[in-house]
């Protein structure tokens, strides 16, 4: 099942870093063409049977059949609306149900006419690229988006073979998802579509060969009804728990999972700073994206005597000279009005600004956690921070880096510092396998020494200082000059990953 090659635009960005640091460090040429390209490109339709449904009329369509009685369904509870307002009907809707119907149209008690959609089998395309496995085994998310293709998912497998080098765990990169709208789906179709997937990729799947995770789209409880999927009727079941990684903490979860991208962050900040005998305390910060990663960073850096300034996300932006209450923020956000989403904008104790000047902020940190791209050649020019850390994936554009560097702006880069994610995943994986339960505290512990240690690797290898220090040694990593800190958090990827080949030679 291996589709032709496509690559186009995602991809061939995606390796702009990989050519440089191969160059720079001279990478062995047959290590340099083996990651190129991925392994194997898995390409595979699913099939999945839809729910009936009922599909809202415009005004005026809906005056052809203004003579039609309600229909009433004491049955249908809790109804599913999609995100085209269309209304899942499933089969028990019908039980007791009174019916008036005109050419398949029905009106409800909300007044509206509905045209019925019977259930009917669709097809949709799905992917798992596997990048490499020199490390250890393929590791990466699975996305449902609409805008999922093969491209993408070779990019952002090979990032996983970077981030999973950077952050030392023994695993490869892989990626995979489906080209679907997970709003457009019912509960039961969306479950359906992800135990297919499992389906049909279970032969190149597994706990010791490609262990897939959330990404956009899936969740804990998609990944609940994967492990299933995959467990169910296998000898050894509770062996097998260890297939999917960011699962609920009742079903082998990691303690810690939740915040560890969020807290990695601010572990490299709070080592960026203590180099400089220095702490968070007092330091002004602005986030964009109060999502997982943003929320969890802004709390920490906060608990830690940072001062938030201003923060946004999809609805604006908002800023406070004196500091925005965290806590309070927090608290609004998680208690927003049902049925609408959440957003930063609708907090009245700081005022909206926009984006432009959100960029113009005077701060000391910089939070990325919301979208790629978003830290262009302007922005670059634009931004009055100190320091610039990715949270988010490719918050920076080649162009906004160069500029970044100019202007002695410090960047921790996305593959050093939103590495929590993936090392947890590697902790929740060596759960399941020992059958034991780590403490968040054990977990924390472990997660902060590996995120500063391999943070400091990268910043010796971009300054070109090989040294050992009380808990890091970059002495064989330097690469005799000095680069940028992308640049050098590649370098530390493609050592690790070059001495597997090196000592281990090439099977023939
Ligand atoms: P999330 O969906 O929980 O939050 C995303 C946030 O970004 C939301 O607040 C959203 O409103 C905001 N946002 C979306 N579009 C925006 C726009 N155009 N302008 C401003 N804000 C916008 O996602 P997350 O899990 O917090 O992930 C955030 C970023 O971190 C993503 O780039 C993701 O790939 C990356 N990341 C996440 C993890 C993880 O463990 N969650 C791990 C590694 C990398």
């Amino acid at each position: 099942m291996t589709s032709p090659n496509t690559s186009t635009c995602f991809f061939a960005q995606a390796m702009e870093s990989f050519e440089r640091a191969a160059t720079l460090m001279q990478l062995h040429p047959r290590v340099r063409l083996e990651l190129q390209e991925p392994d194997c490109e898995h390409a595979f339709y699913l099939t999945v049977d839809m729910e009936d449904r009922l599909l809202p009329l415009g005004d005026a369509e809906a005056r052809a059949y203004a003579a039609l009685p309600v229909s009433s369904f004491p049955a249908f509870k809790n109804v599913e609306c999609l995100g085209d307002a269309s209304l899942v009907l499933p089969p028990q809707a019908l039980r007791q149900a009174n019916v008036h119907m005109k050419d398949g149209h029905l009106r409800l008690e909300d007044g509206k006419v509905y045209r019925w959609q019977p259930g009917a089998p669709r097809r949709f395309r799905a992917w798992r690229v596997q990048h490499n496995q020199a490390r250890g085994p393929y590791k990466g998310g699975l996305r449902f988006h609409p805008e999922a293709n093969l491209d993408v998912f070779k990019a952002l497998a090979a990032e996983m073979t970077w981030k999973t080098a950077i952050a030392d765990v023994p695993f490869g990169g892989g990626k995979g998802g489906v080209e679907v709208d997970p709003n457009m789906l019912s509960r039961k179709e969306l479950e359906a579509l992800a135990m297919r997937y499992v389906y049909v990729a279970k032969s190149f799947l597994g706990p010791e060969f490609d262990i897939p995770a959330p990404d956009v789209g899936t969740d804990a409880s998609i990944m609940a009804v994967m492990l299933r999927q995959y467990s169910d009727g296998e000898p050894f079941r509770h062996l097998q728990r260890g297939f999917i990684t960011g699962k609920d903490t009742r079903i082998g979860g990691s303690e810690g999972r939740t915040q560890a991208t969020g807290l990695g962050v601010v572990y490299c900040i709070e080592d960026f700073y203590a180099e400089k005998s220095d702490s968070i305390q007092g330091k002004r910060f602005i986030v964009q994206g109060f999502g997982n990663v943003g929320t969890y960073a802004a709390e920490c850096l906060h608990k830690l005597g940072g001062r938030l300034l201003a923060v946004g996300d999809v609805g604006g932006y908002i800023f406070h000279p004196e500091g925005i209450d965290v806590p309070r923020l927090l608290e609004f956000m998680r208690n927003h009005p049902k049925g609408r989403m959440a957003t930063v904008v609708d907090f009245t104790q700081a005022r909206p600004i926009s984006k432009e000047d959100f960029w113009k902020v005077e701060a000391d940190i910089l939070v990325t956690a919301a979208l790629g791209g978003e830290i262009t050649k302007e922005v670059a020019q634009a931004l009055k921070v100190k320091l610039v850390a990715e949270g988010a994936n490719g918050s920076s554009t080649p162009e906004g880096d160069s500029v970044l560097f100019g202007r002695g702006i410090e960047l921790i880069p996305d593959i050093v510092a939103n590495a929590g994610g993936v090392i947890t995943s590697y902790y929740e994986w060596v759960q399941n396998r020992n059958m034991e339960f780590w403490t968040e505290e054990e977990v924390c512990r472990r997660l902060e020494k590996t995120l500063k240690r391999n943070y400091r690797i990268v910043r010796d290898i971009a300054r070109n200082t090989p040294q050992k220090g009380e808990i890091h040694d970059s002495r064989k990593l330097c690469v005799g000059q000095s680069t940028d800190m992308r640049c050098a958090a590649m370098v530390l990827a493609l050592r690790r990953i070059e001495a597997h080949y090196l000592l281990e030679g090439f099977s023939q």
